[in-house]
């Protein structure tokens, strides 16, 4: 078992253009709480723009976002003073929204690398290959996809099948899924689907799930959805919340965090 607890975090990202307020920062997240227990799945959803990826990046530790205010712990344990390596050791788990290209890294090697450092002893060959191909078959990428390079001239249906593969064999205890939807067929976004239900069907297993269209929400039952709009959680509900938003859009939360 284990819970996240964000409370009224804070972050601003390091701008690009200017901020106008001569400090060159942003602020993104203006106070953010949240649970996440462990058997529990979470939708995070909200119009683009609204902060989602950067409260998983903030997180995950992305050294582009800085955090000025707020909390999120582990267990008690405080992640913001984790490294991203002892992020994921403690069994967090970023699903990246537009995952970097590493030419040269084959994919079954990128795997048993993350693995390894994870679990901080090697899998055991004959049983690591099994499960690869095993994980590789079920998410429908063929024997070969392993010897590919991670993510070069991958479709978008592959990284985000990568995506799952990589969730499924590293085990987190919590994974985050950024936009895991976007850009995927009904086909692919059935597959994709069924990987994260299989992941979630675990013992204890966490799931924080971001994004902006509902669509994915029939494949997969959230138990708690939370709307975000301009840095803050605008409402809070169960699943009956996504089917309202399915019908009304985010408009009258976008309305109400204008005024
Ligand atoms: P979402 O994932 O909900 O679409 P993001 O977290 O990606 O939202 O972005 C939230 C806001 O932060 C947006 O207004 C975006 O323009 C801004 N933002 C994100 N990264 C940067 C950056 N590097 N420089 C300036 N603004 C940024
Ligand atoms: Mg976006
Ligand atoms: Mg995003």
């Amino acid at each position: 078992m284990s819970t996240l607890e964000i409370k009224d975090l804070h972050v601003t990202v390091d701008a690009e253009k200017d901020t106008g307020d001569g400090t060159g920062h942003k602020e993104i997240l203006k106070g953010v709480t949240l649970t996440v227990k462990s058997g529990e799945t979470h939708a995070i959803m909200g119009p683009n723009g609204s902060g989602k990826s950067t409260l998983a990046y903030s997180v995950a530790g992305h050294p582009k976002y800085t955090i000025t205010g707020g909390s999120v712990t582990l267990d008690g344990n405080d992640v913001l003073a984790m490294t991203v390596d002892e992020r994921a050791r403690a069994g967090l788990f970023l699903a990246m929204q537009y995952p970097v290209e590493v030419p040269g890294v084959s994919v079954s090697n990128f795997l048993r690398t993350a693995k390894t450092a994870i679990d901080g002893e090697a899998p055991k060959l004959r049983t690591w290959v099994k499960d690869v191909n095993a994980t590789l078959d079920a998410l429908n990428l063929d024997a070969t996809f392993g010897q590919r390079s991670v993510n070069e001239g991958f479709s978008g249906g592959e990284k985000k099948r990568h995506e799952i593969a990589q969730m499924e064999l590293l085990d987190p205890g919590m994974a985050i899924l950024d936009e895991t939807d976007s850009g995927l067929d009904i086909d692919a976004l059935k597959i994709v689907s069924e990987g994260v239900n299989r992941f979630r069907a675990k013992e204890d297993k966490a799931v924080l799930l971001i994004t902006h269209y509902t669509r994915i929400l029939r494949y997969i039952q959230p138990d708690f959805v939370h709307v975000f709009v301009n840095g803050r959680i605008a409402d809070e509900g169960g699943p009956e919340l996504a089917e309202e938003l399915e019908a009304s859009g985010y408009d009258k939360y976008v309305k109400a965090a204008a005024v």
